[in-house]
């Protein structure tokens, strides 16, 4: 006979599966129901473009038809604003490390294959 409690993979809490649902992963509470469908949103518009575009679509609606609300969100949280400029400014400084290693290396590349021909015999260049 199967078991019938098992852990909620959110909350990690023990709860009975719905007989409707048996292979069902995540209890029932609000919180854990509503990361569930934001995992499954995450992971969606990850997978299908097409989802994805529908979503980005609808934002872009939204933000249209709300042309001040990200200006006037910015001034009434301020913490949320400065968070945000922070995160962004460890984004951009990851953004141009990232940039400088790649730039290096190919450099790096550039000079050994340059080496490499000049160490060559003169007579073995192809
Ligand atoms: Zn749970």
């Amino acid at each position: 006979m199967p078991r019938r409690c098992r852990c909620c993979i959110f909350c990690q809490q023990s709860f009975e599966p719905s007989p409707f649902r048996p292979d069902q992963s995540v209890c029932g509470q609000a919180d854990c129901q509503r990361r569930r469908r934001a995992a499954y949103h995450r992971r969606k518009v990850a997978t299908d473009p097409v989802y994805a575009q529908v979503v980005s679509d609808s934002r872009k609606k939204w933000r249209d038809s709300h042309p001040d609300y990200r200006k006037t969100y910015r001034k009434s949280h301020e913490a949320a604003a400065d968070r945000n400029r922070q995160m962004q400014r460890g984004r951009d400084a990851k953004r141009r490390a990232e940039f400088l290693v790649k730039n290096n290396l190919a450099l790096d590349l550039k000079r050994s294959a340059a080496r490499g021909l000049a160490d060559r015999p003169s007579g073995a260049r192809s």
